[in-house]
């Protein structure tokens, strides 16, 4: 502890938080900070505030230096040492709902987004979805709407492009096209060849990208963009470009390729190891990992670097 600290107040045995973290706890507005050193957090912990002591063991996970000081957000599960890394506390899901109610619900992350843990991460989220939301219950079996064309991916691993097929579970593709355009498009003179087939190598990364996930997820539909609409015909451009809102809206999922700027950049991505890496808070239940970046930012920002197509008007 720092020689200027004063010494903390005894903690009531009816409140199990000490002085500092009661008036942080009570603080108005939550984005108040607290700054603290370890010496500090450990001598909490050791006259039984249960804050200091969750603090104490998180930041523990990276320094063991009784004067570093630690800077926390208001809520104990936002910290950073520098203001230039920064960390978050998350619980597992399935645990007791009034342990350590202010803890955000957190999963491990694997280090690929193309990875098996992911699929199954992604699986479990359409499941809460089509069996606990009542706008999205029974949403697969009641489908009432089909875009005029769709890319039918068969068993055989072929992709088709179809016209008028009968409503059933599709997916939509939402991704930037970039300054090169669509590697692949559908023209009035590549429409017949593309009913009968469009060759997977034709493909850009992206799409191949989004036909895996459609295949691994058992969609067997997919609507995109420059293949589902005639890019050389205004006549088709005019008439389905209008029915883009309720091509999305009517879609079971829609795979969002959202840090690709163009179709070279694909669908999957690896992540930055700070956040695959979790320190151990309570073991098997509370973790501690570098915290994750958040979706967008204003345009230059390094956020809107990472994710191109957020920056896109039809994504906002
Ligand atoms: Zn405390
Ligand atoms: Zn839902």
């Amino acid at each position: 502890m720092a020689a200027t600290d004063p010494p903390i107040p005894a903690i009531k045995p009816t409140d199990p938080v000490c002085f500092y973290c009661s008036r942080q706890k009570n603080a108005i507005d939550p984005w108040e900070f607290q700054i603290l050193d370890i010496g500090r957090l450990r001598s909490g912990a050791e006259l039984g505030c249960q804050t200091c002591d969750l603090r104490y063991r998180a930041v523990s996970c990276y320094s063991s230096d009784p004067d570093q000081r630690v800077i926390f957000q208001a809520d104990p599960k936002r910290l950073t040492f520098d203001r230039r890394r920064f960390f978050e506390i998350f619980k597992l899901p399935g645990g007791d709902p009034c342990a350590l109610p202010t803890i955000q619900i957190g999963y491990p992350l694997s280090s690929s987004t193309a990875s098996e843990e992911t699929l199954v991460r992604i699986k479990g989220w359409l499941h809460e979805c089509t069996t606990t939301h009542d706008a999205c219950r029974g949403a697969e079996s009641s489908q009432s709407y089909m875009p005029k064309r769709i890319l039918h991916l068969s068993h055989e691993g072929r992709v088709v492009l179809m016209e008028s097929v009968k409503p059933q579970t599709y997916a939509c593709l939402s991704h930037c096209w970039g300054p090169s355009q669509s590697p692949i498009k559908t023209l009035s003179t590549t429409i017949d060849s593309f009913k009968n087939e469009i060759p997977s190598q034709k493909l850009s990364a992206t799409f191949r990208d989004a036909v895996d996930i459609c295949r691994r997820l058992d969609i067997r539909y997919i609507w995109i963009d420059s293949l589902c609409i005639i890019q050389d015909s205004d006549e088709d451009w005019a008439e389905e470009s209008a029915k883009m809102a309720e091509i999305y809206a009517n879609a079971f999922l829609t795979i969002a390729a959202t840090k690709s700027k163009d179709g070279t950049g694909g669908c999957y991505s690896n992540r930055d190891v700070s956040h695959v890496n979790c320190g151990t808070v309570i073991e098997g239940s509370v973790f501690i990992r570098g915290q994750m970046p958040r979706f967008g930012g204003p345009a230059g920002s390094k956020a809107a670097e990472s994710w191109p197509l957020l920056l896109r008007g039809w994504v906002k």
